[in-house]
């Protein structure tokens, strides 16, 4: 690769065979930032993002990404725990978690990036857990607990963080946080080196899936908050290269994401997926399709008028910058009363509520998540006008 400050290697594996897929030049650092006027959410912060995948075990990375520029704090907020057909996802991943200590008596379970602990507070509520405690490490944790065998701090979890726990962990989870991460092998090692082979703790990670992306040539999904793309073969490839064993990794979330599972065990070079250069071969592909994606979706949404997108997470706020102005969209609709009244980053379109949107005219709407289809629907027709919605999916 010849881009000056890129990554000669895969984050993952180690591999100079890398493959530079898209250039998607200069991009919005965070896409779940509220921003209070639109003139501060059309000047936010970019970054650059270049997408390569290794031809080695297809992992796919931005290869420019900067750590500097996305710091979380505070001020981050990314819950997506409002809609019922999320909330069942969730209860899926608690199920799978419990049933991953159900041997465990009294288990400590650690959450590293908890956000700000609700899957925890699930964990610890669910009907038939027993856990022994549960502690959570995110810097964006606004609020610090320790009550109820929950306890919540404000920071990274490292090695000193993981001598201030009681006890060993049985189980380490990081839900949607390696895809931030550009160093994904040495932060599973550095989780892997607080673990102790005589109480083996495991693992549980939940990832979005870059084979869903591709298949889907969902370029809503490929943003700068995410700079780390996992294959089911390369997921599970770099958890046996941090010392885990027992692996499995399962699809979930309707294929958007992975869920892999794994043990603390002796570290191996894991053979290789050979998968790893048909996955670069579709990336190359979809890294050509990004033109056709834009003009194409353009074109369908240019009729639909006046239009909504609903869904102001990072899928929403990213596909209303890459439409842009060619399509006159009168804002993003969000069942979240915490983005509700602010802007979005780069399009500053306004997020409404389902009702302020039917109140604006809006009569057309994309939904950027499929999965969320049908509960959509349900919430339009309790609207007083109708809105005809247009679902994102497989390729229109
Ligand atoms: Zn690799």
């Amino acid at each position: 690769m010849q881009i000056a400050g890129a990554k000669q290697a895969c984050p993952a594996c180690g591999s100079a065979d890398i493959v530079v897929c898209a250039d998607r030049g200069r991009v919005p650092v965070f896409q779940n930032a509220r921003y209070p006027d639109p003139a501060t959410a059309r000047d936010v912060a970019r970054g650059h993002l270049i997408l390569a995948v290794c031809r080695r075990c297809g992992f796919g990375f931005n290869a420019t990404f900067d750590p500097h520029l996305a710091q979380y704090d505070a001020a981050y907020e990314n819950d997506q725990t409002i809609s019922p057909h999320f909330l069942r996802h969730v209860d899926a991943m608690a199920g799978q978690a419990l049933a991953m200590v159900a041997d465990r008596p009294d288990a400590l379970v650690v959450e590293v990036g908890c956000g700000q602990g609700g899957f925890l507070r699930h964990l610890l509520a669910a009907p038939g857990g027993a856990l022994g405690g549960a502690v959570g490490f995110d810097p964006s944790l606004r609020h610090p607990v320790d009550a109820g065998g929950l306890r919540l701090e404000a920071r990274l979890f490292d090695a000193a963080a993981a001598r201030s726990l009681a006890t060993a962990p049985d189980l380490v989870i990081l839900r949607h946080v390696i895809e931030h991460v550009d160093t994904p092998f040495e932060l599973m090692a550095a989780i892997r080196a607080t673990m102790d082979l005589a109480k083996p703790a495991r693992i549980l990670i939940e990832t979005p899936c870059l084979e869903w992306i591709l298949q889907h040539d969902a370029w809503h999904d490929v943003f700068y908050e995410h700079c780390s793309y996992f294959t089911a073969a390369s997921l599970a490839r770099l958890l046996r290269r941090a010392g885990f064993t027992k692996v499995a990794v399962t699809h979930v979330f309707g294929g958007q994401y992975l869920a892999a599972s794994g043990e603390a065990g002796p570290a191996a070079e894991a053979a290789d997926p050979g998968e790893g250069a048909a996955v670069a071969e579709r990336a190359a592909i979809f890294g050509h399709s990004f033109e056709a994606f834009v003009a194409r979706w353009r074109e369908r949404l240019a009729e639909r008028q006046p239009l909504g997108i609903w869904g102001a997470g990072a899928k929403g706020v990213t596909f209303a910058a890459l439409i842009g102005a060619a399509v006159p969209v009168r804002g993003l609709i969000d069942i979240d009363p915490k983005k509700q009244g602010s802007y979005a980053a780069m399009s500053a379109l306004p997020i409404l509520s389902p009702a302020e949107a039917a109140g604006q005219g809006i009569r057309h709407v994309v939904v950027m998540n499929p999965n969320y289809a049908s509960e959509i629907a349900a919430m339009v027709a309790d609207l007083p006008s109708p809105m005809e919605l247009t679902i994102m999916d497989a390729a229109p």
